[in-house]
């Protein structure tokens, strides 16, 4: 779904290189969480795969549906729930009235359903994260992108966000590549986690637990301790 050969990345002026030779595949249906320490080059990767960023060499190959959740959630304070949520449909030229119908599945699906005419600033913090959640959802990628999509929430918000994310991951049947910072956050969600390091990639994990993660106790807290040595090293 998601292929990336030889990616090197060096931004003007920046004397060494932010991305050396970054090799990765992301399966159909897979999901994938990048970690990594701050600096190393995640939301680089991140936005070079969006086309939001160039890559200074390498090729990368990518479906054209795909959407990027931010970690504020980005939304236009002027526009309420609804039309921040429809926004990538208006904004692809369809017309106010069915782009707001077709949102609605969005906004039921995180549970937004009665917030639809409220506006940012009438939300919580995890409020405005599900609204973009929703904008991202309502183009109907086939991969969503995001970055530390939860790290300025509350740990309750967050374990409910997961759950959800988890969800629509399943019943949307789609590829998810997701930074993270947070050990425990990736193995309570992933498939396979990535670890970058310095613009490379240092290693990669698989999660074979089932959900959800963290009660399979020993298990997931071993892994945790193993990708923990490997980030710190
Ligand atoms: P992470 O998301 O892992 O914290 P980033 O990809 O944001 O890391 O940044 C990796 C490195 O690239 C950092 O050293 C950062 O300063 C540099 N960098 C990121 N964006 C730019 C930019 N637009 N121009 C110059 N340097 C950048
Ligand atoms: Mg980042």
């Amino acid at each position: 779904m998601i292929e990336l050969k030889n990616i090197h990345k060096q931004y003007p002026g920046v004397p060494k290189e932010t991305l050396k030779d970054i090799n990765l595949a992301v399966q159909d249906e897979e999901l994938v969480c990048l970690i990594g320490p701050s600096g190393c080059g995640k939301s680089t990767l991140l936005q070079i795969i969006a086309n939001l960023e160039e890559a200074t060499s390498g090729t990368i190959e990518v479906p054209d549906e795909m959407s990027m959740v931010f970690q504020s959630g980005a939304l236009l304070p002027w526009l309420t729930v609804e039309q921040n949520a429809a926004f990538g449909l208006t904004a692809k030229g369809k017309n106010k009235k069915e782009a707001a119908r077709e949102v609605k599945p969005f906004l039921a699906m995180v549970g937004l359903t009665e917030l639809a005419q409220k506006y940012p600033h009438e939300l919580s913090g995890g409020q405005r994260q599900r609204v973009g959640i929703a904008r991202a959802l309502a183009i109907k990628p086939r991969v969503l992108l995001l970055d530390e999509p939860f790290s300025a929430l509350d740990p309750k918000t967050t374990h409910e966000l997961h759950e959800d994310l988890l969800k629509i991951w399943r019943e949307q049947k789609l590829t998810i590549l997701m930074v993270s910072h947070l050990i425990e956050e990736s193995v309570s969600l992933a498939d396979r986690i990535v670890l970058m390091k310095d613009g490379v990639i240092a290693d990669t994990f698989k999660v074979p637990l089932t959900y959800p993660r963290r009660e399979n106790g020993l298990p997931f807290h071993e892994l945790v301790q193993k990708i923990r040595k490997e980030f710190f090293k």
